[in-house]
């Protein structure tokens, strides 16, 4: 039988987009930062728990385009437990997979179920929905007060 990839993999998202994971407000979060895609209208509201350098919790809320919840609910699922230079590292080869495709020399297959998102970057549009989950992170995880916006 021959697999579909792309087809596996656009179930994920829209399953991920139509159910998100980790979706709701976060109490007793440590990090917080907002932002926004204003090509799509993408928004979202991130909730980090750091204990120890490490990701105790976290969640979003927010409203936007299947790919744009899907990617924030699948970074949330991935972030776990991981510590935070480990999310930063990952944020680089997330970002790299999504705007630099097969050229930016990371495997897909390493990324786990992130991997759903590798063929995002062939659509230039989508890819700032894709990436707009994990600038918020990055920007939750720098404490950076300015608001996120993929402009
Ligand atoms: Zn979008």
């Amino acid at each position: 039988m021959n697999v579909d990839l792309g087809d596996l993999y656009q179930e994920v998202i829209i399953d991920h987009g139509r159910h998100p994971r980790n979706f709701g407000e976060l109490a007793g979060a440590t990090h917080t930062a907002e932002g926004f895609n204003p090509l799509c209208g993408d928004q979202l509201t991130l909730y980090v728990k750091l204990a120890d350098g490490h990701i105790a919790a976290i969640a979003f809320q927010g409203a936007g385009c299947a790919i744009s919840q899907a990617s924030a609910s699948l970074m949330t699922t991935a972030l776990k437990g991981k510590h935070e230079e480990e999310a930063l590292a990952l944020f680089g080869r997330v970002h790299a997979m999504l705007t630099e495709g097969p050229n930016g020399g990371v495997r897909p297959a390493e990324l786990g179920k992130l991997a759903v998102l590798s063929g995002v970057w062939e659509f230039p549009m989508r890819v700032k929905c894709a990436t707009l989950a994990w600038h918020t992170l990055r920007s939750a995880l720098e404490a950076t007060a300015e608001p996120v916006s993929t402009e």
